[in-house]
């Protein structure tokens, strides 16, 4: 790290220090008027309004039109190991408190913005974490970060999934490596509210589960007693396990990877449930629907977890189209008193918009629907006030009559 002489000074457009006074810990390239002393990317600034007040201490970005990330707003924070212990502690502990059962042993412990730490991802699974630096600001401090990680007590290992979209844009390398330890990456075995699952660290999607549906997945167990359940975009199985835990009398599983399915195989398998309870379909949920829809088939449960349809804003139209499509064959799928769990997990799709599909869908199929419960992502991603991009992942229970 630069001594505090080399912080670059980055100084704003007139009038643009209210991004600042809002505390949204981003700014973008339209922003800025000046940048001086910044000679390495992902080095430390400070910036300053107009008036050259100083406002914030960040990180530059040489290659994002996010140029700045804001590590603190008190300028005479020194940004150094102790900064980054003091953020770590401070995470783990609001991790702690939210898991305080064994029956629980992989969680996010670091969530970027959410925990004041942009661009870093720190997942845990069963004493293995996950690290993932998402931009310059996280590359920066990739050697004190990795030292605070190998420093706990538990840790047997460190994996680095920097494999991300968000490095190609900040012009990074792609890192996709066992960092520290001597392990295999690909079959890591954890605990989720009882249950037990394999997460593939290497290959798998996100660091390697979505850990992000846990709480979700309890109420499905909740929901399943007695139910025949079909579970759209299942992945490795995660809501089927907890559904069949619940007292589903049948899960019928969709997704489009066979690698996926396998997995999800064995996480049924190590959880000893037997065979005739569920079956994995290798397909395509919208034909797999039409084809369900002419079969007359019918589902007491539904759930729709879909990947991000919206990636960008130019994709909101067409991502709409796509929600409302699955959702409304869903809901014409469901009996009489049936449940739709449904999901969007793109940013881009507000959960007004969202709410509107919903809507859309249910007066297109001729039911009556009840919204009985709104869902979002588990508290191990916390939500930030001052940065709305925190709250991706929208939900709705719905009850289908
Ligand atoms: N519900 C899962 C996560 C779903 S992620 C869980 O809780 O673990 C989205 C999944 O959708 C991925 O596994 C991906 O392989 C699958 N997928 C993407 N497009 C698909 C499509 N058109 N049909 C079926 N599966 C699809």
């Amino acid at each position: 790290m630069p001594p505090s002489n080399e912080l670059g000074v980055v100084t704003l457009k007139k009038g643009k220090e209210s991004i600042i006074k809002s505390r949204h810990p981003w700014i973008f390239s339209g922003a800025i008027a000046n940048v001086e002393n910044v000679s390495v990317n992902g080095q430390l600034v400070i910036v300053k309004s107009y008036q050259k007040e100083n406002l914030a201490i960040g990180s530059y970005s040489q290659n994002s039109q996010i140029s700045v990330r804001i590590w603190s707003f008190d300028t005479d924070l020194i940004i150094d190991k102790n900064f980054f212990v003091e953020r770590f502690n401070n995470a783990l502990q609001l991790r702690k408190s939210i898991f305080q059962s064994e029956d629980t042993n992989a969680y996010r412990i670091i969530n970027s913005e959410s925990d004041l730490l942009p661009g870093l991802i720190v997942d845990y699974y069963a004493g293995y974490y996950v690290v993932q630096f998402l931009s310059a600001s996280a590359e920066f401090f990739r050697d004190i970060i990795i030292q605070i990680i190998k420093a706990q007590n538990d840790c047997l290992g460190i994996y680095e999934r920097s494999d991300t979209e968000s490095r190609e844009k900040e012009k990074l390398q792609q890192f996709n490596r066992i960092l520290y330890g001597n392990f295999q990456p690909d079959k890591i075995l954890f605990k989720e509210n009882g249950l037990s699952f394999y997460a593939d660290l290497s290959n798998g999607h996100k660091t390697g589960f979505y850990l992000d549906q846990r709480d979700n997945r309890l109420l499905v167990q909740k929901f399943s007693y007695g139910k025949n359940v079909l579970n759209c975009f299942s992945y490795t199985g995660g809501f089927s396990i907890y559904a069949i835990n619940g007292g589903a009398s049948f899960v019928t599983n969709i997704d489009s990877s066979e690698s996926a399915l396998k997995m999800s195989d064995e996480n049924h398998s190590i959880n000893n449930i037997p065979k005739n309870k569920f079956q994995n379909i290798e397909g395509d949920v919208f034909k797999l629907l039409r084809k369900f829809r002419d079969e007359n088939k019918k589902f007491d449960l539904i759930i729709l977890d879909p990947p991000k349809f919206a990636d960008s804003e130019p994709n909101i139209t067409k991502a709409s189209r796509g929600y409302k499509d699955i959702n409304l064959l869903s809901m014409k799928l469901l009996n009489k008193g049936g449940i739709l769990f449904t999901f969007s997990c793109s940013g881009h799709i507000s959960l007004e918009l969202f709410r509107k599909i919903i809507n859309s869908a249910a007066n297109d199929s001729g039911k009556n629907v009840k919204i009985i419960k709104q869902l979002t992502q588990s508290s191990d991603h916390p939500i930030v006030i001052n940065f709305p991009e925190s709250f991706y992942l929208k939900g709705f229970v719905c009850y289908v009559e």
